[in-house]
């Protein structure tokens, strides 16, 4: 097991991303633990088949992370943004509250305690509306550069005066998510975090109970789950697989026409040349061999599939890159933010694309999510989202029993099913049963959950569909991982007996998750 660095400090937000703060002497440890977190909740999913991905919470902090000492470091000075904002005029414009403020949030998108919301709003001289959520105002003027939207720039002096965009402070209410929801998918939303956006089943009953009951009271109803937490994310996550599965169907269909047993198959045929032994990795003798077999696979995995960062689409630039010894945060710099979909990205089923504007050469490139694993294959740019659906969907097309496993905080990986034990692998890390290895990060487990669906053709489960596996990923006691958790024992394990059987349910009643290709 890797041990702590003494010399390393993290900074963790209230979703429980650390960052490397402090020099290491390690450098090279420091430089790679730091990629892996500082990206970790870009990381996370490509998403559901639902609007949106749930990676960005907004759930509060864990006790033990929030009262941890070494948490006090800002992530950003006040910026040139900021003192603009801070003279910028409010603006009320719509009748649900809208508090004005002189403060501007130019911070990473999981900036802790202050949940409300920035909104920057310019109306063209047309009267068209674009929006950008948590956002400084020099990347929203890139993204209405991006969309072709002039807008003039003041030239005195005292630019802060002359701030072109409206801008005020907002609690989310249901009907300014409705209002954003509408003007992303007229891709004239820019927006930080896309949980913002996200339908979740606590917001149905929200609406349920509104709709049914007018009264105050029973508005705060305790039955209803907070939004963003548990129960929300662990149906997100369901859904996911339900995703995952009807695009393994498409797959097989797709083969289906040329004969072959799985497209994914039969890319993997001519692209690896062992894979009929990782087909065979069960008859191996002995645990060293398939482990082996296996570390091998993942290093040609990620030599394929490379870990996406930022790098520009025209000029080859990275400032994760350029600016990996100057401590300098890469998001700051060139990713703008979320938007919508092109109609050629939907089709690969991404939920959502990055945008990011180049340093260099100062010209725009989208990363869309794809949640289609012919569509990763063929972009190869994906982070541990993409991947893990990915490995998972490959280690099903070769017959074996894999899980897809979710780390609340900021990760994903698969388990591959061999003598009995579930093995860990991680694709991005290019690591096989190396279960310490996050813990070594620095990373405080909270929720890791396992999602196992039969194979192909088969309708009952030898394992169960949602397993908490938290304990198998850190070696803290499970009183500690309790401390951590906003929901209690009881309340998880309900959570994931529901999700279990509306799991089963799908899984027994859709023709495409069961039929025989
Ligand atoms: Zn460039």
């Amino acid at each position: 097991m890797q041990q702590q660095h003494p010399n390393r400090r993290y900074f963790s937000d209230d979703k429980n991303i650390k960052f490397l703060l402090q020099a290491s002497n390690d450098k090279q440890q420091q430089s790679h633990v730091q990629h892996r977190l500082l990206w970790g909740w870009l990381c996370h999913h490509a998403s559901t088949r639902l609007l949106l991905s749930p990676n960005e919470t907004t759930t509060a902090a864990p006790s033990s992370v929030t009262q941890n000492p070494s948490v006090h470091l800002q992530l950003n000075a006040p910026s040139q943004q900021q003192q603009q904002a801070t003279a910028s005029e409010t603006t009320s414009s719509s009748s649900t509250s809208i508090s004005a403020t002189n403060q501007n949030d130019n911070t990473l998108p999981h900036q802790p305690a202050n949940k409300t919301i920035q909104v920057l709003k310019y109306i063209h001289t047309n009267g068209t509306v674009y929006q950008a959520l948590n956002t400084p105002p020099d990347k929203f003027q890139a993204f209405l550069k991006y969309l072709g939207v002039h807008v003039p720039i003041p030239t005195n002096n005292n630019i802060q005066k002359e701030h072109p965009f409206q801008h005020y402070q907002v609690n989310a209410t249901q009907e300014l998510r409705d209002e954003w929801r509408a003007l992303w998918k007229q891709e004239r939303l820019l927006t930080d975090r896309t949980e913002l956006l996200a339908v979740y089943p606590s917001d149905q009953k929200r609406n349920t109970l509104n709709h049914d009951n007018k009264s105050k009271d029973r508005l705060s109803d305790k039955s209803i789950p907070k939004r963003g937490g548990f129960s929300d994310h662990l149906y997100l996550y369901t859904e996911r697989l339900l995703a995952i599965l009807r695009d393994e169907y498409t797959l097989h269909k797709q083969a289906h026409h040329s004969n072959e047993e799985s497209w994914l198959l039969s890319w993997l045929q001519q692209h690896y040349e062992r894979t009929q032994q990782l087909r065979q990795l069960s008859t191996m003798s002995n645990t060293t061999e398939q482990l082996g077999e296996l570390k091998r696979f993942l290093e040609w995995f990620r030599i394929q599939f490379p870990y996406y960062y930022d790098r520009c689409a025209s000029c080859g630039a990275s400032y994760k890159e350029d600016s990996a010894t100057q401590e300098s945060d890469p998001l700051q710099a060139s990713f703008l933010g979320y938007i919508h979909p092109s109609s050629n990205e939907l089709s690969g089923k991404a939920s959502r694309t990055e945008l990011y504007h180049c340093h260099v050469c100062r010209q725009f490139t989208r990363f869309p999510r794809y949640n289609s694993a012919r569509h990763v294959v063929e972009a190869r740019q994906g982070r541990c989202g993409e991947y893990s659906v990915l490995l998972f969907t490959v280690l099903r097309a070769l017959g074996q029993e894999a899980r897809w496993v979710v780390d609340w905080a900021d990760h994903v990986w698969a388990e591959i099913r061999l003598q009995g034990r579930w093995i860990h692998l991680d694709p991005c890390e290019a690591a096989v049963d190396e279960n310490a290895i996050y813990q070594g990060w620095g990373k405080q487990q909270t929720y890791i959950l396992a999602f196992y669906a039969p194979p192909r053709g088969f309708t009952t489960s030898d394992y169960p569909l949602i397993q908490d596996i938290t304990n198998e990923y850190t070696t803290d006691a499970w009183s500690v991982i309790q401390k951590r958790r906003d929901e209690s024992e009881a309340e998880v394990r309900q959570a994931i007996q529901e999700a279990t059987e509306k799991l089963k349910e799908q899984l027994t009643s859709q023709s495409y998750l069961i039929e025989h290709v």
